[in-house]
This record gives structure tokens, C-alpha cells and sequence, in this order.
């Protein structure tokens, strides 16, 4: 009897020092038992299963519809979308972190639906969970009305409206550069043979961020110092916040038309100067989409016309940076595109008073590039290339800047 009760205890015990370290590791989307697919009813079904339960919240968005699901951080590796998705209602899906400690997956969705039932179980004998979610069509004014991201002031973004008084040039004050590695988290960005654009972009940035540490009269903020999603909207708020002099946004996309190749840089225009910038702008908007951004109402037309007469002002310094950076990364080896300056609206860039800029250093899609991104002293030699175009751009905009306000 002693016995018995010795043995179930160790039992106990043990179950318990099994289940306590489980919980203290990230949940694990078990791909095998996770499936989403069509009901029966014009809908569609999530079925996910977890290594552990995990807190989670589910909203809506429109424009298009769109499910988003956050969790607090799931271990996605290894699992691929086209394992899960099985829904001919179901457009395209994405996952991955979102912030730190927050994980992502957003569904896109054929039409309008709402969550009809959702609930997490979890098994208590195993400790894995199991959350089922049920989608069912409704119309677009229903759809429209429920449709939003909920109020949480964790995931609030600061203020991106503000156009800051700009103060007189010094030219004894460091240059406030903002540099953007694009992509991040649950959106990677272009990938070629294992190489990823958010990643790649990331090794970048911080090698650019030392060259121009290194070389001094530069102050460098990064809009993201690790993988996690940022939203376009966000990084340009983080410029602002930063009170850049300078923000630069970094990228090495995979471009199938017009066989691209070698280092462009693009400003912000509202005519694309060509079909492929046109292309590169409208894919990254998706990517914010797709990445469950919400942004219903956030065009305002009287705002536009006031951000429109900032940007003027600030537009022919734009120009004459692209031409600056275009010279130094020429001068460090290039190679560089053909048409090296080209414009595009692309939401990044829309701080009307601080020179944007996006810098493809490479494409991911041309061999050669390829090859190049993966060179750290060719990433090197771009960097100081960078370096050179600031400092050149810097020189010339403090002689000017007096002129253009008189
Ligand atoms: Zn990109």
C-alpha cells in the first residue's frame, strides 16, 4: 500500500517537473495536427494545434479581409504554409513573430466572415492545446462594421503625424541617420536559395551602422535591431521620434521584371518612374497587409495636402541625396543598376520632412547580386560607399539649406 502511494507520488512529481519546464519553453505549432480548411456552411475552419496553451486574441480587418491571430510567442520553425492551408477560402496566409513576444498569423480571406466560435482547449493529461476556430460568411456591411484592430495599448503606435519644427542647421551637430533593414518577423521579405531579404538586410544595417560610427559626426538609430515585424507606418514614426536628418531604408528584393540587377536608389514620387518601382512599392504595401496591419482611415485628405507642401520643400534635398549616395557606392564598386534613380510611392518614404530614401543595395533575384550580398567585404565596400554619399550630401545641403529658406 506504502508502496503503491511511493510510486504514484513519484509519478506526480514527476509530471509535474515535466509540465513545469514545458511551460517555461515557447508553445510549438504542431504542423501535423493543424489544418485550415473549408466548412461546410461557405466558411472557413482553423484548426491549430500547440505544444502548450498560450494566450491569444483574434480581430478582423478590412481591406481586404483579413483574420489576424496573435499569440504570445509560438515557435514556428518548421512548419510551412502550404502543409496547413487547405481552404479554397483562404487567399494567401502568413506567420511569424510579430513584436517581441508576440507571435502572428494572418489569414487572407476570399470575403467577408466573422468568427462564429473560437475556443482554446487544452488537454490536461498531454498539456498540448488545441484551438479551433470557425469563420462564417457575412455581408460586407456587417463585415465592415466589426472589422478593426482592438484598442491595447501594447500594440499602440506612437504619434506619426507630427512635422517637427526643424532647427537651423549646425554643421558641429552629428548626422541623425535612421536606417530601416526591411522586412522583419512574420514578413521575411524576399528569399533565394536560402537567403533572406529581412535577414540579409539586418547583417546590413548593423554594418552600416559601425562604418558610420566608426568614421564619426554620425548618430545611428535602427528601426529594428532583431527580427521582428515593424510596420511601415511605425518605422517612418520612428524617424520622426529619432528626429532624423536622414532616413534610409535597406533592401535587396527580388525583382522578376525587367531582369534587375545592381544597387538603385528610389525616392518617394507619387508617378512611378517605372512599372518595376511601381511593382516594388504596391508589393511592399502587401506585405504590411499580409503582415495584418490595419489601414482603414488613415488616408485624410487635408493632411495630405499639408504633408504634400512639406514635402516640397524637403523633395529637391531628397533628390540631391539619391545622387550623393548613387556617386558613393559608384565610386566604392557599385555595381550599379543601370538607372540608378528611380521613384515610386512607397509608404516608407512619406515622411514629408526628413530625405527618405530606399536603398536595393542588390537583388536577391540576380545571381551576381546574389553572390555579392553574401560578400561581407562587398557589403563592406557598399557601406562605405554609403558613407561617403552622406558625408558629400551633407557638405553641399549645409551650404544650400540657408538659400533655399530665403
Ligand atoms: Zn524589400
Amino acid at each position: 500500500m506504502s508502496r503503491l502511494f511511493s510510486v504514484f507520488l513519484a509519478f506526480w512529481v514527476w509530471t509535474a517537473a515535466a509540465s513545469a519546464q514545458e511551460f517555461s519553453g515557447l508553445a510549438r505549432v504542431d504542423a501535423a495536427n493543424s489544418r485550415i480548411s473549408d466548412s461546410g456552411r461557405g466558411g472557413v475552419t482553423l484548426d491549430l494545434g500547440l505544444s502548450q496553451g498560450v494566450p491569444y486574441r483574434l480581430f478582423t480587418l478590412d481591406g481586404p479581409p483579413r483574420l489576424v491571430a496573435d499569440f504570445q510567442e509560438i515557435d514556428w520553425s518548421g512548419v510551412r504554409a502550404e502543409e496547413l492551408q487547405h481552404s479554397s477560402r483562404v487567399r494567401q496566409m502568413q506567420f511569424g513573430t510579430y513584436v517581441p513576444g508576440w507571435s502572428r498569423m494572418v489569414l487572407e480571406l476570399s470575403g467577408p466572415m466573422a468568427v462564429r466560435r473560437a475556443g482554446l482547449t487544452v488537454d490536461e493529461v498531454t498539456g498540448r492545446a488545441r484551438l479551433q476556430v470557425s469563420l462564417d460568411p457575412v455581408s460586407a456591411e456587417a463585415f465592415a462594421t466589426s472589422a478593426g484592430a482592438p484598442r491595447d495599448p501594447r500594440w499602440d503606435l506612437p504619434d506619426s503625424a507630427r512635422i517637427a519644427a526643424r532647427p537651423e542647421p549646425d554643421e558641429n551637430a552629428p548626422l541623425v541617420v535612421v536606417i530601416d533593414p526591411g522586412h522583419g518577423g512574420i514578413d521575411p521579405g524576399a528569399e533565394t536559395d536560402g537567403i533572406v531579404e529581412k535577414d540579409m538586410m539586418m547583417t546590413f544595417a548593423r554594418e552600416l551602422r559601425e562604418a558610420l560610427l566608426r568614421a564619426g559626426g554620425f548618430e545611428v538609430v535602427l528601426t529594428r535591431d532583431g527580427d521582428h515585424f515593424v510596420s511601415l507606418e511605425r518605422r517612418v514614426a520612428l524617424a520622426h521620434q529619432a528626429e532624423a536628418d536622414v532616413f534610409i531604408s535597406l533592401h535587396a528584393d527580388s525583382l522578376s521584371e525587367g531582369l534587375a540587377h545592381g544597387a538603385t536608389v528610389h525616392v518617394l514620387s507619387r508617378e512611378a518612374s517605372d512599372v518595376a518601382s511601381a511593382k516594388l512599392a504596391e508589393r511592399h504595401d502587401r506585405d504590411d497587409l499580409l503582415a495584418g496591419v490595419d489601414l482603414s482611415g488613415t488616408d485624410d485628405e487635408v493632411t495630405d495636402i499639408l504633408l504634400d507642401l512639406a514635402r516640397q520643400e524637403t523633395q529637391p534635398r531628397t533628390e540631391a541625396l539619391a545622387r550623393a549616395l548613387v556617386a558613393g557606392m559608384q565610386n566604392a564598386g557599385g555595381p550599379m543598376n543601370r538607372r540608378p534613380v528611380r521613384s515610386a510611392a512607397f509608404s516608407v518614404l512619406k515622411a514629408a520632412d526628413i530625405p527618405s530614401v530606399l536603398i536595393e543595395i542588390g537583388f536577391l533575384s540576380s545571381p551576381r547580386d546574389l553572390k555579392n550580398l553574401q560578400d561581407a567585404d562587398w557589403r563592406a565596400g557598399m557601406a562605405r560607399g554609403i558613407r561617403a554619399g552622406l558625408e558629400n550630401w551633407r557638405a553641399s545641403d549645409l551650404a544650400t539649406r540657408p538659400l533655399v529658406r530665403q
